[in-house]
């Protein structure tokens, strides 16, 4: 092979292409697809990285072909496979090569980093003539005491030897060196967590997933229904025929609680990837996967692309979660990427929820997916008992705290039990937002026209997208009333409610703004567990993973939080957040109850969530999915443009507007939507616009939207930021 197509480090769009390079003979034995290479670049030829795609022979090309500098690693960083899927992710996720790549190497290496490595040091040859005395006997000494202690340790203060000793010792022979790669990776302690019989339930699910010919499965089983103990089962079987397995879990149930239970298992041969590690963490592990060392990783979405060779099993845990979606280039779907590993390690993926997505139960419908249901919880204990409770009626009753008589009545009780409660809240900060109460005027950013929050730690109104800070005004600016009022609540709202109702109680609260340092999280979870706290308020994060045996009270404050976001997957987000936190209700031996407080009791999604009916939730979402020809029956492109000028915004993104729909006009079945400003119409002083097009929409319409919108602005490109999503996780 005389030459290779390269891709070079370079971000820019226009240079998304395959440069060849001719191959200097000496290399060509080195030289293979997936390599990392130096080559020379542009006008100056300064030297780029770049990663040999293909290899090819014998062209027609003139002499003026540059000629690659040099191999960079020992072995080639991206696979055959790899590449296959680089190429299927820059078609359907409209990126680049350079952004799929990126995903696949740890940014450490892709920086170049190295291994760590250290020196050991052995004992050599007796000790003779000149060098038997002080220094040379005690460290002749030691290092015979500790075979291959490290210098480090050795040129500890304790032992305070000189290093040129050392050295000369290493020079005469009397001491042998040897380097070796040394782990960043911190290997913490884990109790054991043993292994559990499996109930009938949990076998049956492992042996269809072991023995069945389809190679994707949806676990559907209850909240408790021990769907952790069924991976475990399955990583037991795929290390047994010596089979790789990925574990992917939300970044926000990469709790202590998961991580116990794994590291507890599989003890160090684990390696799990959360946000928290450092780079060289990362490298470290992502070499030993490489290398074949470590054989189970568990981790957030990116881990889907760890480097695992004889790839087994892709397990994903609550499959619905929107944190599975990328997005930033490549605005990937872990689902998808799944199922393309699927295909080219020959490997099987298993999804598990207890509220599945919407398109994941429609493939099931299908065919596409196997189907598991688990209607049961493992350790026996019941569901827990859900009631609905209609907060206008609590108005009427004269009753205008922000909670229901039930809800306050089952905090005393559970209080006096000395029983635990979780109270949840869909929303951050103090308040939602600050009205007039007179004339309905709304405060608002400037920058981003959404809501402002009140923060009662700092007193300030806080824009949530670009943190501006401003005092809360005294009289409304438009009317000029007094009557100035915080509306909505927010999770520090009800924690002052709740100590001034409960002042005996201890209470905890769990939101982004108390676990954004490093082990708050952790802290505040400990503390819950080990019951020295009663009551545990939180946002989101308090919806997920969490398994207490004595919290026996859910309370869900306003339920129709994210029922009103302006998303056709509102519906079916409150139908999962609900679901998810009244799951941790009753998890031991003592019936649980859950309190769903709420303004519109008839909402199919509300009903269904407490009755705990997916499945005629399902046939009603799915019936006005048809309806409308929302995804899973059509793809959503949203193409989102933003600028600090909006003339020129605005300018541009009609045009491709009207280039599109004329483009789009003979399918029938794709309809063009907007140019409008988005929902959110301006971010840290860029305003944003977009274009939503839904239908049939398959790869190559997509590729050719992508060519078009980005032909038309290419003059303006430097003034206008882009970005393409295909089917996003909100058209907010
Ligand atoms: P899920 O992930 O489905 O919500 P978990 O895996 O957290 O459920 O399991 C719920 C509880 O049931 C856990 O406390 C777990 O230890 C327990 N459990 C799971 N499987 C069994 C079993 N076979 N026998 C007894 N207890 C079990
Ligand atoms: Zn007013
Ligand atoms: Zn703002």
């Amino acid at each position: 092979m005389n030459y290779a197509g390269v891709i070079v480090n370079k971000t820019s769009i226009n240079l998304d292409k395959i440069f060849t390079y001719r191959i200097p003979d000496y290399m060509q034995k080195n030289i293979c697809i997936g390599c990392r290479v130096k080559v020379p670049f542009g006008k100056g030829n300064r030297s780029i990285d770049g990663f040999v795609l293909r290899l090819y022979d014998e062209i027609n090309l003139n002499n003026k072909i540059k000629s690659i500098i040099s191999i960079c690693d020992n072995f080639p960083l991206l696979t055959e496979k790899d590449l296959n899927l680089i190429e299927q992710m820059r078609r359907r996720y409209l990126c680049t090569y350079l952004e799929c790549i990126k995903v696949f190497i740890p940014t450490g290496l892709f920086n170049g980093m190295k291994d760590k490595s250290e020196i050991r040091l052995y004992k050599g040859d007796n000790l003779t003539g000149r060098f038997l005395k002080e220094p040379y006997m005690s460290i002749y000494d030691i290092v015979s005491n500790y075979e291959g202690i490290y210098t480090k340790n050795f040129m500890s203060k304790k032992y305070n030897l000189s290093l040129s000793s050392i050295n000369t010792m290493i020079k005469h022979g009397f001491i042998i060196t040897e380097k070796k790669v040394v782990s960043r990776y911190d290997k913490n302690k884990y109790e054991v967590y043993s292994r559990k019989k499996l109930n009938y339930e949990q076998e049956k699910a492992v042996k269809s997933i072991l023995n069945s010919k389809k190679s994707e499965f949806l676990i559907y089983g209850v909240t408790g229904s021990g769907k952790t103990e069924i991976y475990m089962h399955i990583v037991d079987e795929m290390l047994l025929e010596g089979k790789d397995v990925i574990i992917l879990v939300p970044e926000i149930a990469l709790t202590p609680q998961m991580v116990e239970r794994f590291k507890g298992r599989f003890g160090n041969n684990i390696s799990v990837f959360h946000s928290k590690l450092s780079k060289g963490e990362r490298y470290d592990e992502w070499m030993r996967i490489k290398r074949g060392e470590i054989k189970v990783a568990i981790g957030a979405r990116s881990a889907v692309f760890l480097p695992f060779n004889n790839l087994g099993m892709i397990i994903v845990d609550e499959e619905h979660e929107e944190s599975y979606k990328s997005d930033s280039n490549p605005k990937y779907n872990v689902r998808e990427i799944g199922r393309m590993k699927c295909n080219e390690y020959n490997c099987k993926m298993v999804l598990g929820s207890a509220t599945p997505s919407i398109e994941t139960y429609s493939r099931c419908k299908t065919g596409d997916i196997e189907l598991i249901k688990i209607k049961n919880r493992a350790d026996g204990a019941s569901m827990p008992e859900v009631k609905v409770i209609d907060m206008r009626e609590e108005l009427l009753n004269n009753n205008n705290s922000m909670f229901s008589k039930a809800l306050y009545d089952l905090i005393s009780d559970r209080l006096n039990k000395k029983e635990q409660i979780i109270l949840f809240l869909n929303r951050r900060g103090f308040s939602t937002f600050v009205s007039c109460r007179k004339c309905g005027y709304i405060f608002k950013c400037n920058n981003c026209d959404i809501s402002l929050t009140y923060h009662h730690d700092i007193k300030k109104l806080v824009c949530h997208y670009c943190g501006s800070k401003i005092n809360v005004p005294k009289v409304c600016p438009r009317c000029g009333s007094r009557y100035v009022k915080y509306f909505g609540i927010g999770t520090e709202k009800i924690e002052r409610e709740v100590k001034k109702e409960f002042p005996q109680a201890k209470v905890l609260r769990m939101d982004f703004d108390t676990t954004r340092t490093k082990h708050s999280y952790e802290n505040i979870y400990n503390i819950f567990k080990n019951h020295k706290a009663d009551i545990l308020i939180g946002t989101q994060m308090v919806a997920k993973g969490l398994d207490f045996s004595n919290v026996t009270l859910v309370g869900v404050i306003a339920a129709d939080l994210s029922l009103n976001l302006p998303d056709f997957r509102s519906a079916e987000r409150t139908y999962q957040l609900i679901t998810q936190v009244s799951g941790r209700a009753g998890r031991g031996s003592k019936q649980g109850k859950v309190i769903i407080q709420t303004y519109s009791p008839e909402n199919y999604s509300i009903k269904y969530a407490a009755a705990g009916d997916y499945e005629d939730f399902y046939e009603e979402e799915i019936s006005i999915r048809r309806s409308m020809y929302y995804p899973p029956f059509s793809n959503i492109l949203l193409i989102n443009m933003s600028s600090k000028n909006e003339n020129i915004l605005i300018k541009n993104i009609q045009r491709i507007a009207i280039l599109l729909k004329n483009k789009l006009a003979d399918h029938d079945k794709i309809e063009v939507m907007g140019p409008c400003p988005c929902i959110i119409s301006k971010i840290k002083e860029m305003f944003r616009w977009q274009i939503m097009i839904k239908g049939k929409i398959d790869l190559d319409i997509a590729q050719n939207v992508k060519k078009t919108v980005y032909n038309l602005i290419k003059d303006v490109y430097s003034d206008i930021k882009i970005s393409i999503d295909i089917n996003p996780n909100s058209t907010i």
